[in-house]
């Protein structure tokens, strides 16, 4: 097999060579499309990409808000966060109330029983069921952003649809498995394997998946496993395959549920398979396309991210501004000190700005034809931190109060915001779905495969002399005329449509555009291949792409409402522009400034000082099999004798049947269904 992006470099070790062959077989090598964040680390700013700021259509926005009417009136009712927060489970009737909204399908086409809504809408749903409570909305999300159903849709065959798509969208849960104790960020070492029968009739699954979301209570689950190894130049490295797997199937255990600092009612756990017989008709797309259909899967899948955290942020704003003309200290309100004044503005400009990079996803995603695999990730990335960033804020502004529980604050007559479980929530999403670390070089990598594809040969000692001068004659052509371009383009731009302080920040986003390309070249040729190691030199540049992609966001928003006789957000636009190009600054002066050897110097002695961690356990030896009933109850109605019983979740000390048994009589309700 060719391995065309591939870039060698001598400076790995075999091992980081290995795990980068890996992401790049998993890499979409086509881009469908220009990408507007992609195009500014090229120093371009097309803002016909994001002006006028993308509205959702009016037929899709109305299908929306009388969904959004009904899931608001339900949650209102049913879903008390704080409870399930304390007692970390899900009620039985909260699925099951959700399953009737038909909560389960919600992107799943009409004609498998979903309820076929947008990209849009579904983001707006998961936002208004995390308003209410952060683990009901994470495994919505779990299910739908990431389990079978969108996969499926992406690449399954129809066979396939029709047999897991009418089941999902009636409530079957479904989880995506691919982490392991070690596998973390790296699937390269993945030791979960299918190996093919002697029939070529199944694949046989043997292997262990930690911390998959709903895994606990999962029907179906997408699980990656390696099916062989592939050549690519003179290494090996893993193939790996999605399969769709069946939770009631023999040889799937439930051996731990996890748990976690914040969104503490996911079913999350240890999952493990022995000689499971998956059927063949059972991969999905194909073999060795597991980790391909990841990434697919993930550019809009990693949308629902920034759709929880932008309403977060938006309720915590507006939470904050009334809590500043009410709290009364040293002879002001606090929302009067300076230093209050600074974090009520931050809080809202910051929640407008994820809510407009939230948006714009969602509105480029439904458009369908374009490549957002950049625009997901940068909104993933940015919106996950600065929701991070506005809960601390908040819980700041708010003083002891911010630290009480909501519970507590109740008890004590005080209104009760929950900002400590917000805040605990909240965490989690800088880890899942891509660690920040891991969406810096995800999006590095892309922001550089223009040079590389140009200039990628040069870089590698075992180039042909002949192919290296194509090469360099190549490069000459193009840069000759990019580079004056990088310098003198902006001239001459005049972005029609923006106007007054909103026409110069967009002015300014294009000439620190064009300086960041430039950078990011200089940064190339000064040091060489060494920059794929200068993680925090590229994770900068990354940051500076990421920041000036949501700048030119909010001020098309800002704009575009200006245009419709819409001035509120105005002033919260201009300051979140303001303090956008202060970090923008700061960012620059940090890449020639800064103390990364030092670090890097420091952190080498001190791991050369310390001891390692005792080695794990080996889990399967120390855990047992769990007992596990509750994802088959919703489309098999034992959910409602269980729920007439007065049942809660199995997990919960339930004395149900262990996995063995539970299966059988799964199995006879699924054939009688
Ligand atoms: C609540 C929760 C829910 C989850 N749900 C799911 C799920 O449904 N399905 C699933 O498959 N997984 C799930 N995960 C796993 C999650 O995706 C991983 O935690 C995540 O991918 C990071 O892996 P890790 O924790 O092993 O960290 P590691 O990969 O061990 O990383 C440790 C640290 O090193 C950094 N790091 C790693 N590699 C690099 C590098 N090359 N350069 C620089 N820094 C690096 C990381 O950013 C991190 O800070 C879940 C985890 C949690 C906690």
């Amino acid at each position: 097999m060719t391995d065309p992006q591939m870039i060698e470099n001598k400076n790995r070790t075999d091992e980081e060579d290995a795990s980068i062959a890996v992401a790049e077989a998993s890499r979409e090598l086509d881009w469908k499309s220009k990408s507007f964040i992609a195009s500014l680390y090229m120093g371009e700013l097309d803002t016909s990409m994001c002006f006028p700021f993308p509205e959702q259509d009016e037929a899709d926005r109305k299908k929306g808000d009388e969904i959004l009417a009904k899931v608001d009136a339900w949650c209102a009712e049913n879903l008390d966060g704080a409870t399930i927060d304390r007692t970390e489970e899900i009620p039985a009737h909260v699925l099951k109330g959700l399953n009737d909204l038909g909560l389960f399908g919600i992107k799943i086409p009409t004609k498998y029983g979903g309820l076929g809504m947008s990209q849009t809408n579904y983001m707006r749903i998961l936002a208004r069921v995390s308003h209410y409570c952060g683990s009901t909305s994470a495994t919505l999300s779990a299910h739908q952003s990431i389990g079978v159903p969108q996969p499926l849709k992406l690449f399954g065959t129809e066979e396939q649809k029709q047999k897991y798509l009418p089941m999902l969208a009636n409530g079957a849960v479904s989880a995506f498995g691919l982490t392991e104790p070690n596998v973390g960020s790296d699937p390269a070492n993945m030791t979960t394997e299918a190996r093919l029968s002697e029939d070529g009739k199944h694949w046989i699954l043997n292997g262990m998946k930690l911390w998959c979301t709903n895994g606990v209570i999962a029907d179906l689950i997408v699980v990656m496993a390696k099916t062989g190894v592939d050549k690519r130049g003179s290494r090996e490295v893993n193939r790996i395959s999605a399969f769709i797997v069946e939770g009631r199937w023999e040889g799937v255990e439930v051996l731990h549920r996890s748990r976690f600092m914040g969104i503490r009612a996911i079913e999350n756990g240890v999952i493990r398979f022995t000689d499971v017989k998956v059927p063949v008709e059972n991969l999905l797309w194909g073999e060795g396309k597991g980790l391909r259909l990841a990434l697919t899967t993930l550019n809009d899948g990693r949308l629902g991210i920034p759709a929880i955290t932008a309403s977060g942020a938006r309720n915590i704003a507006d939470f904050s501004a009334r809590w500043g003309k009410s709290r009364y200290q040293w002879g002001k309100f606090v929302g009067e000190h300076e230093a209050g004044a600074d974090k009520l503005a931050r809080l809202t400009s910051g929640a407008y700005a994820m809510e407009s990079f939230a948006q714009y996803g969602a509105a480029l995603s439904d458009r369908g034809d374009t490549d957002i695999r950049m625009e997901a990730a940068a909104a993933k990335l940015f919106n996950s931190e600065k929701a991070w960033e506005l809960m601390d804020t908040a819980m700041q502004f708010r003083g002891g109060r911010g630290y009480e529980t909501d519970v507590s604050l109740e008890k004590r007559g005080e209104f009760a915001v929950p900002l400590e479980r917000g805040l605990r929530d909240a965490r989690i999403n800088r880890i899942v779905e891509g660690t920040t670390d891991v969406m810096h070089l995800f999006l590095a990598r892309e922001a550089l495969d223009k040079h590389l594809r140009l200039a990628g040969p040069l870089l590698s000692p075992k180039t042909p002399i002949g192919t290296k001068v194509a090469t360099l004659v190549k490069c000459a052509a193009f840069y000759s005329t990019w580079l004056p371009k990088l310098m003198l383009g902006g001239l001459w731009a005049s972005y029609p449509g923006f106007e007054g302080e909103l026409k110069k920040h967009i002015r300014w986003v294009n000439s620190r555009s064009r300086k960041l390309a430039r950078t990011l070249f200089f940064q190339m040729v000064i040091q060489g291949p060494k920059l794929e190691m200068r993680q925090l030199v590229l994770g900068r540049i990354v940051d500076l792409g990421v920041e000036l992609g949501v700048m030119a966001l909010v001020a098309s928003r800002a704009q575009t409402e200006l245009k419709a006789g819409d001035s509120s957000n105005l002033k919260t636009a201009l300051h979140f522009l303001s303090t956008a190009r202060e970090k923008v600054d700061g960012l620059f002066a940090a890449i020639g400034n800064n103390s990364d050897k030092e670090a890097r110097a420091l952190a080498r002695e001190l791991m050369e000082q310390a001891d390692a961690l005792p080695e794990p356990k080996a889990m399967g030896e120390i855990l047992t099999p769990q007992p596990r009933e509750f994802g088959s109850d919703m489309t098999s109605g034992r959910q409602t004798k269980r729920l007439s019983e007065g049942g809660t979740s199995p997990s919960a000390g339930s004395t149900s049947a262990p996995v063995a048994e539970a299966t059988s009589e799964d199995s006879e309700v699924a054939e009688a269904s």
